[in-house]
C-alpha cells in the first residue's frame, strides 16, 4: 500500500501499515525533531552554565570595583 512519509512527505510502499516513515533516517530525524538530538540538552545545559559563570564573574568584578576598602571601613 502506498503511504506518505510523515517526515519528508515522500510516497513509499509500506509493507507494514504501522510504518509512518519512508526510511529509517526519516524515522530517526522525526524523533530528533520531537525530542531533540541526543546530547543537545546536555550541550544546552553546559552552555547555560557557562553563561551563568561568566555573568557571576562579571558581577564579582563590578562589585569589587564598586566597593573599595574605604567603603568597608565606613560600615
Ligand atoms: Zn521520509
Amino acid at each position: 500500500m502506498l503511504m506518505t512519509c510523515a517526515h519528508c512527505g515522500r510516497e513509499f510502499s509500506a509493507t507494514n501499515l504501522n510504518r509512518k516513515y519512508c526510511c529509517n533516517s526519516c524515522n530517526v530525524l522525526a524523533s530528533y525533531a520531537r525530542n531533540g538530538r541526543p546530547g543537545e540538552r546536555a550541550a544546552k545545559l553546559a552552555e547555560a552554565k557557562k553563561r551563568l559563570a561568566a555573568e557571576a564573574k562579571k558581577l564579582a568584578t563590578t562589585r569589587k570595583s564598586a566597593i573599595t576598602t574605604k567603603d568597608l571601613l565606613l560600615t
